[in-house]
């Protein structure tokens, strides 16, 4: 089959990979119609993740049909639509039957803390992703989840991981009716993070980044306020500044390790490595709510120590709020969302790209060139 393949920093290439084979009983292969490539793939694509290995086919959002299931799978069959959530869960753990499957505590033999995810280093497990024409699904009765008739492909694809993870940042946020919601970042999450506070009653909703193209995108999505922080000194005052000097009641960081906007954040987190990235919107987040506000943190940070104020925590009172999304607990919801014609998620998709051509969608979305928002990646044969 071919795959995506990665060879190092800012080096990934299509090769031929042999097929993938049911390694378990409980594994499914699954015909892969559509794949994304995601914010947080450039992480990787940045050489940002430890242990993330040459060889490796990266790609945790992906959609497509059932081509043969082991002998164990009971609920699936040839042929079925599936969209497959990025978590790799077992369904059956202490921390599953919680509804905590980004935590599941048997899908990733090199940590305890986050389960596995599909392509995603092996700090999360080193299984192959889905930026290829197969990829074995691990425990498939768990995992797959039906495509409803009425759910095209591509709004599918969304499902796997930016709308339910915006999703579950603007939920953990604990919005109430009439709050004021500040989002950091305006990539898809940040995008389906300001529409899900909607959603949920936020009075008033405002999205920062750095790129006038993104906010203009978020503008028109999210019916959103805007900031972009390029153009002031101090993001905070202004943050504050709009928000009566007493701050907002929420704050979402969708942005996670590589934020901008420090240069001292970035050089000892990004450049150096002497912390877990960059969390400079972390940073603004809880100095941009108001006393006794809440944080939600759904940006990807490594395990390693961050420079956060965490006095300002303490002395605000703030709640802090954070996990990987647990996507199959939210896609229900979002599903109803698409269903009721609330939102069209695809409506952020702005590049689709032959699986053949993928190096140059990383490119793209990585240089932020061309207006890119989401990139969509075709495999060939899949219309
Ligand atoms: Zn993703
Ligand atoms: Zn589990």
């Amino acid at each position: 089959m071919l795959a995506m393949t990665y060879r190092g920093p800012y080096r990934v290439r299509v090769m031929g990979k042999p097929d993938p084979q049911i390694e378990h009983p409980g594994d499914a292969i699954v015909r892969v119609t559509r794949a994304c490539i995601c914010g947080s793939d450039l992480h990787l694509y940045h050489g940002l993740v430890p242990d993330t290995r040459v060889g490796q086919t990266f790609g945790h959002e992906f959609v497509g049909v059932i081509e043969e299931v082991g002998a164990e799978v009971e609920s699936l069959r040839q042929g079925d639509r599936v969209l497959i959530p990025f978590n790799i869960f077992c369904g059956q753990c202490y921390f599953c039957k919680k509804g905590l499957y980004g935590n599941c505590h048997n899908t990733n033999p090199n940590a305890t803390a986050a389960g596995g995810i599909y392509g995603y280093s092996h700090t999360t497990g080193g299984y192959d992703g889905g930026q290829a024409e197969y990829v074995r699904v691990p425990f498939a009765d768990a995992a797959a989840i039906p495509i409803p008739d009425e759910v095209d492909d591509d709004n599918a694809a969304l499902c796997t991981d930016a709308f339910p993870t915006g999703y579950q940042g603007a939920e953990m946020a604990g919005i109430k009716r009439g709050d004021t919601v500040l989002v950091f970042g305006a990539g898809p999450i940040g995008l389906f993070a300001a529409r899900s506070a909607w959603f949920m009653g936020a009075g008033r909703v405002m999205v920062v980044d750095e790129y006038d193209y993104r906010l203009e995108f978020a503008r028109k999505f999210a019916q959103c306020e805007t900031f972009n922080f390029r153009h002031v000194n101090d993001a905070v005052w202004h943050l504050k500044k709009e928000a009566d000097w007493l701050g907002w009641d929420c704050a979402i960081d969708c942005v996670g390790a590589e934020a901008k906007g420090s240069m001292v954040q970035y050089i000892t987190g990004v450049r150096l490595k002497l912390q877990a990235g960059a969390a400079t919107a972390l940073y603004w987040a809880i100095d941009s709510v108001r006393k006794g506000g809440v944080v939600s943190i759904i940006g990807v940070y490594g395990p390693t120590a961050n420079m956060v104020p965490i006095g300002n925590v303490v002395n605000k009172g703030l709640t802090l709020r954070a996990n990987q999304a647990s996507v199959k607990r939210n896609v229900p919801r979002c599903l109803e969302h698409i269903k009721a014609g609330h939102i069209n998620p695809k409506d952020v998709i702005t590049h689709r790209i032959p699986l053949e051509e993928i190096a140059e969608g990383y490119h793209i979305f990585s240089s932020k060139l061309d207006g890119c928002i989401k990139p969509m990646v075709i495999p060939p044969g899949a219309s």
